[in-house]
């Protein structure tokens, strides 16, 4: 099964595709997490992305692209694939869809978690990420409304979006995202 989330800077993404993870079985691929970890491991690539995301700005395609290609090609992403925080651009999902369609691994459904402006700055300068401060938070938001959002149409379109209230608590969303999973069969 391969599940791709979709919603703004602090919607869940990341705590729910854990959560699926441990539920399903498959391999949970977070470009932001391998980001970070580019960034950790002090490579020139990796400090090259930390700029980007500590400033708020999407990392260049080249650099994105390339390190979910290597992943998608280990062993434990056979099986199904969480993708949390990929696609981010239309451009991204194109270059995904055909990703996919080499390895005849096609994409199953696409969960957009929901939740208002609002209470995501809240839980967004709760959790305090060097990229969690308020200048870096409104150009993440700026760059879902004109670079993400347009994915929800994409999807839509496809007929494999589904959208979830995500306002609750992790266990509550959670709920919501397995009978959306569970609708579909494995
Ligand atoms: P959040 O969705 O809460 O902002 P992420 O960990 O998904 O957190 O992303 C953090 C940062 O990593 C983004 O602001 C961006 O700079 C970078 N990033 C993650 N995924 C992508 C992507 N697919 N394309 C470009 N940049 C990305």
């Amino acid at each position: 099964m391969r599940i791709v989330f979709l919603g703004p800077p602090g919607a869940g993404k990341g705590t729910q595709a854990q959560r699926l993870k441990d539920y399903l079985n498959i391999c949970h691929l977070s470009t932001g997490e391998m980001l970070r970890g580019a960034g950790e491991a002090g490579t020139e690539l990796g400090a090259e992305a930390e700029r980007y995301m500590n400033s708020g700005k999407l990392v260049p395609d080249e650099v994105v692209v390339g390190i979910v290609g290597d992943r998608l090609s280990d062993k434990d992403c056979s099986l199904g694939c969480l993708f949390d925080g990929f696609p981010r651009t239309v451009q991204q999902a194109e270059t995904l869809d055909r990703m996919l369609a080499q390895r005849k691994m096609p994409l199953d459904l696409v969960l957009a978690l929901d939740v208002p402006e609002p209470k995501l700055i809240e839980r967004l300068l709760a959790r305090g990420r060097p990229d969690d401060n308020r200048e870096a938070i409104s150009e993440r938001f700026r760059q879902y409304g004109r670079m993400t959002q347009p994915l929800m149409d994409y999807y839509h379109q496809r007929g494999i979006l589904r959208q979830i209230d995500a306002q609750g608590t992790p266990d509550e969303v959670f709920e919501k995202v397995r009978g959306a999973v569970d609708a579909v069969g494995t």
